[in-house]
C-alpha cells in the first residue's frame, strides 16, 4: 500500500474536510526548492511550505548545526534552567529586531505567540490596577487558530461553532490611503465606549487574507493613536518576519515600533516548530515585581527547545549573509519584471508586491476552498509547481534560494493557468 492509502486510515489533516478532500500527496523528501512525492514526481515549492523554509529545504548549514546540537543537549525545562542555544539566539535576535525590543518569551507556534502577545497586553494593564477587556484588530486579519488568536482574526468563515466564546474585539478596516479619517474616528469611538488593552495587527501584509497589502502611512497613524492612548501594540510578524517584505521585519518600515512582536514560521527556517513573543523593556517592567502574581504565568513544555533555537540561530546567520540579501533583492526585481508582464492580462484583476511576496487576483470569483480553486491547485500540481491559491488569489513566496530558472517556471505555470480559468 502507498503512503497515500495508509494515511487515510488514522490521520486527520489540518484545514481539511476529509469527505471532500480524501487524498493527501505523500512527500518523501525535500531539498532546496524541490519536494519529491512517493511516485518520484517533483514539485517546486513556490510558497516555501507556508513561508517557513526560506533558506531552502534541508539546508545543510542548518541541518549540520542542529545535528551537532542534538548530540550535546536535546531538551531541558526552560523554567529555572537556561542554555547556550537560547542565550546565543537572544543575543543575535535582539541585534536585528527593532531597537525597542528587549525581551524574548519563547513558545511553540504562531498562534501561541499571538496568544501570549494578547495575555501580555491584558496583564500589562491589569498589573497597573486597570481592567482593560477589549482588543482592537483589523477586519480581515489572521492570527492563528487558538481562542485568543481566533478572536482577533477577522477571517471567520469557519469560526461559527466558537464565536460565542471569543474575547471582546472591536474591528477597524485596513488603511487604504483614503480612509484614514474614518479609521481614526472609529478608534476614537471605540476608546470612548470601551477599555482597550491592545491592538493586534499584521503590519503591511496580511498573509491569510490573501496577501492583502495596506498603506504604511495609515498604519503609522493608527500606531500613533495607540501610543497616545496607552494601547499596547502587538505586531504579528509570523508571516512578514525574516526578510519577506525586503527588510528583516515589516515593522522596520514604520517610525513607531510595536510594543510586542510575534515571530514564528521562518524563525526556525522551517526545520522545527518554535515561536517567540518579544517585547519592549517597558512591557517587561510592568511584570517585574516583588509580587509573584504579577509575573507572566504562561509556559509551554518545549519552550526554547535547544534544537529549535539552534535552527533559528543558523537561519538568522543565513538571513544576514550577503548571499541571502542578494537573493532577496534578485527575487524582488524578478517579481517586479513579472508584474509588468502579467498585470495587463485580461484574466488578471490586480497585482501587488512587497519584497519577495507577490500576489495576483483573478477576474473570476472563487470561494476560498471551492471547486474552481481546487482545479487551479490541481493544475499547478500537475505542472510540478506547489502553489496554493487563496480563493481567486495566486501568490508566490518562494524560498530565497530559488534560482532564476525555477522562478521562470513558476511564472510560466501561472501564465498557463490563466488560460484555463
Ligand atoms: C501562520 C500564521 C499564524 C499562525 O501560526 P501557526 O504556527 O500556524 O499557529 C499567525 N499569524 C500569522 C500572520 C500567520 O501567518
Amino acid at each position: 500500500m502507498t503512503l497515500k492509502e495508509r494515511d487515510k486510515k488514522h490521520l486527520w489533516h489540518p484545514l481539511t474536510q476529509h469527505k471532500l478532500h480524501p487524498e493527501a500527496i505523500a512527500i518523501t523528501k525535500a531539498k532546496g526548492c524541490v519536494l519529491t512525492d512517493e511516485d518520484g514526481k517533483e514539485y517546486l515549492d513556490a510558497i516555501a511550505s507556508w513561508y517557513t523554509c526560506m533558506y531552502g529545504h534541508c539546508n545543510e548549514y542548518i541541518t549540520n548545526r542542529v545535528s551537532a546540537q542534538m548530540q550535546q543537549l536535546d531538551q531541558v525545562v526552560f523554567s529555572g534552567f537556561t542554555h547556550e542555544p537560547a542565550v546565543k539566539l537572544s543575543e543575535a535576535l535582539i541585534q536585528v529586531l527593532p531597537k525597542n525590543q528587549n525581551k524574548l518569551f519563547f513558545n511553540d507556534n504562531g498562534s501561541t505567540s499571538v496568544e501570549i502577545g494578547i495575555k501580555m497586553a491584558l496583564q500589562f494593564h491589569f498589573n497597573q490596577g486597570k481592567t482593560c477587556n477589549t482588543l482592537i484588530a483589523f477586519e480581515d486579519g489572521f492570527h492563528g487558530d487558538t481562542f485568543g488568536a481566533m478572536s482577533v482574526s477577522g477571517l471567520s468563515v469557519y469560526n461559527g461553532p466558537f464565536e460565542e466564546f471569543f474575547l471582546n474585539v472591536k474591528r477597524i478596516p485596513t488603511p487604504n490611503g483614503t480612509n484614514h479619517d474614518t479609521i481614526i474616528n472609529s478608534l476614537r469611538n471605540i476608546i470612548k465606549n470601551h477599555k482597550v488593552a491592545g491592538f493586534v495587527y499584521e503590519p503591511l501584509v496580511q498573509g491569510a487574507a490573501a496577501m492583502k497589502m495596506h498603506d504604511g502611512e495609515g498604519l503609522e497613524l493608527i500606531l500613533k493613536f495607540c501610543k497616545e492612548n496607552n494601547i499596547v501594540t502587538v505586531a504579528d510578524e509570523v508571516m512578514t518576519g525574516f526578510g519577506k517584505t525586503g527588510k528583516h521585519f515589516a515593522s522596520d518600515y514604520m517610525e513607531i515600533k510595536p510594543d510586542i512582536m510575534c515571530l514564528s514560521k521562518a524563525l526556525t527556517a522551517g526545520l522545527l516548530p518554535m515561536a517567540i513573543t518579544s517585547c519592549s523593556q517597558g512591557v517587561y517592567d510592568a511584570f517585574y515585581s516583588d509580587d509573584i502574581g504579577k509575573g507572566l504565568f504562561h509556559g509551554h513544555t518545549y519552550s526554547a527547545n535547544p534544537l529549535a533555537c539552534t535552527a533559528a540561530l543558523a537561519g538568522l546567520e543565513l538571513l544576514q549573509s550577503e548571499d541571502m540579501q542578494k537573493n532577496i533583492k534578485r527575487i524582488t526585481a524578478s517579481h517586479e519584471a513579472f508584474n509588468l508582464r502579467i498585470k495587463q492580462h485580461p484574466k488578471v484583476k490586480s497585482t501587488r508586491q512587497r519584497g519577495v511576496i507577490f500576489a495576483l487576483d483573478l477576474n473570476t470569483e472563487m470561494s476560498r476552498y471551492g471547486n474552481l480553486r481546487d482545479k487551479l491547485f490541481q493544475f499547478f500540481m500537475e505542472q510540478g509547481v506547489f502553489l496554493r491559491p487563496l480563493g481567486n488569489t495566486i501568490y508566490i513566496q518562494a524560498p530565497y534560494v530559488i534560482s532564476n530558472a525555477q522562478l521562470e517556471k513558476v511564472y510560466q505555470t501561472i501564465e498557463e493557468a490563466l488560460s484555463i480559468v
